[in-house]
C-alpha cells in the first residue's frame, strides 16, 4: 500500500495575525528510515504561542520557520518501522518533528515515553514542555513562600494552570487572569485558584488585581504582557518576583508597543524580573517531569486538554491560541496508534 505523507507547511510570513493563507497543506511521499533512524507515525502534535515567533524572519533563541518548509514542533507518534536498535514497531516517542503524518528521525533525537505513568497526551503537556516550564519559572524564578500572593496571566493556558496549581501546591494564594467566565470558573471550582478575573470584562483591571490581592504581589507570572502586565506592576510588594515566561499579547503585533515605563516600579520595590526559555533547565528535566508525575499521580496536579481531530485543523487550532479558544493545553489527535498494545 502507498500512503501519501500530508504535510502543513509555512507558504508565507505572518503579518500581524496569522490567517489560513499563510499555510498550505501539500502531499510528499512517506519517508524512508536510513540507518539509525526511526519512521514515525503522528499520533498527537501540539501547537504552541512561540511558534508565531519562528514565523517571523527573525533572529531569536531558536532560527525561524523557512517558506515552504514543514511548521515543526511537538509530536507524540508510533514508531512503525525501526533502524536504530534501541526502537522497535510500537514504541510511543516524543519529538521535535512536525505539523505531518509521518516522519523520519535519528533515535538518538526522540525519547521514548512510559505509557504507564499517563496518557500519552500528556507529554506535550503537563507532563513535558508546558508543565516544565512553569516548574521551573515559578519554583526556581518565583521561589514561592506559602502565604505569598502569586498572579499568574494567561492561568487558564497549559502553562498558566500548572503555575497556579503549583503555587497552591506551595500554599500560596493565587489569582489568575483569564479571558473569559467559563475558563475563570474552572479555574476556581476545580483548580483552587483563590480568585479569577477575566480581563475581557472587567471595567477596570488594575481595581479588580488590588481587590483579589489585599496584600499586595509577590510573584506576577506573567505569560502574556502587555496592558495585563501594566496592571500587575503597580501592586508589586517589595522583592516582588516576575518570571517573565510568554509575552503572547505581542506576538502579532506589527509596530512596537510602548507601555509605562516598569523600572522604577522594580527599582523602588527591589523586584526581580527575570526571563528565561524552559530549554535552561534542560539538564533538570528529569526531575522536573518525575516531580510533575508525582503531582498528577497524587491528584494534587490536575490537567486539562483541548483536542480537537485531524491534521487539517491543525491551523485552527494554533490560530484559536491567540483568540483563547482553549481551555487548557492545545493538541491535535491525527491518528490513533496502531502498533502498540
Ligand atoms: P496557552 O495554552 O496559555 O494558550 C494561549 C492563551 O493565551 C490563550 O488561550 C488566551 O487565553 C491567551 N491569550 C491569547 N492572546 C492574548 C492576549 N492578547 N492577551 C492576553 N491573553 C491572551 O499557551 P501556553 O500555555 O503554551 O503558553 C503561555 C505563554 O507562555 C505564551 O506566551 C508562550 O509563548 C509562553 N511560553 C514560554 C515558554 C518559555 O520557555 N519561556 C515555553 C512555553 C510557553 P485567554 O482566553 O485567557 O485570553
Amino acid at each position: 500500500m502507498t500512503k501519501a505523507n500530508q504535510q502543513i507547511i509555512l507558504a508565507s510570513r505572518p503579518k500581524g495575525m496569522p490567517t489560513d493563507e499563510n499555510f498550505r497543506m501539500i502531499e510528499q511521499p512517506v519517508p524512508q528510515a536510513n540507518e539509525g533512524e526511526v519512521l514515525i507515525r503522528t499520533l498527537y502534535l501540539s501547537v504552541d504561542p512561540y511558534m508565531r515567533g519562528r514565523m517571523n524572519d527573525r533572529k531569536s533563541y531558536i532560527p525561524p520557520f523557512q517558506i515552504n518548509e514543514v511548521v515543526t514542533g511537538g509530536v507524540v507518534g508510533e514508531v512503525i518501522e525501526s533502524n536504530d536498535p534501541d526502537f522497535k514497531e510500537g514504541d510511543i516517542v516524543l519529538g521535535t518533528l512536525g505539523w505531518q503524518k509521518y516522519s523520519v528521525a535519528k533515535g538518538k533525537h526522540v525519547r521514548k515515553i512510559n505509557t504507564d505513568i499517563a496518557p500519552i497526551t500528556t507529554s506535550l503537556g503537563v507532563l513535558g514542555m508546558p508543565g516544565l516550564t512553569a516548574y521551573f519559572g515559578l519554583l526556581d524564578i518565583g521561589q514561592p513562600k506559602a502565604g505569598e500572593t502569586v498572579v499568574v496571566s494567561g492561568a487558564a493556558g497549559a502553562v498558566g494552570m500548572v503555575v497556579g496549581q503549583i503555587a497552591k501546591i506551595k500554599g500560596c494564594r493565587v489569582v489568575g487572569i483569564a479571558g473569559s467566565g467559563e475558563k475563570n470558573k474552572y479555574l476556581v471550582d476545580d483548580l483552587g485558584f483563590d480568585a479569577a478575573i477575566n480581563y475581557k470584562t472587567t471595567s477596570n483591571l488594575k481595581t479588580a488585581l488590588a481587590e483579589a490581592c489585599p496584600n499586595g504581589v509577590d510573584i506576577y507570572f506573567d505569560n502574556v504582557g502587555g496592558s495585563i502586565s501594566d496592571a500587575v506592576m503597580s501592586l508589586l510588594n517589595n522583592k516582588a518576583r516576575i518570571p517573565l515566561c510568554g509575552q503572547i499579547a505581542l506576538y502579532n503585533l506589527e509596530k512596537v508597543d510602548t507601555g509605562p515605563r516598569i523600572q522604577s516600579q522594580l527599582l523602588v520595590t527591589s523586584s526581580l524580573m527575570k526571563g528565561y526559555i524552559v530549554s535552561d533547565y534542560s539538564d533538570r528535566f528529569g526531575e522536573g517531569i518525575s516531580q510533575l508525575a508525582e503531582w498528577v499521580s497524587e491528584g494534587r496536579l490536575k490537567y486539562k486538554e483541548n483536542i480537537v481531530e485531524g491534521l487539517e485543523n491543525t491551523v485552527n487550532a494554533f490560530l484559536g491560541l491567540f483568540t483563547g479558544e482553549n481551555l487548557g493545553k492545545q493538541l491535535v489527535k491525527v491518528a490513533d496508534p496502531s502498533l502498540s498494545k
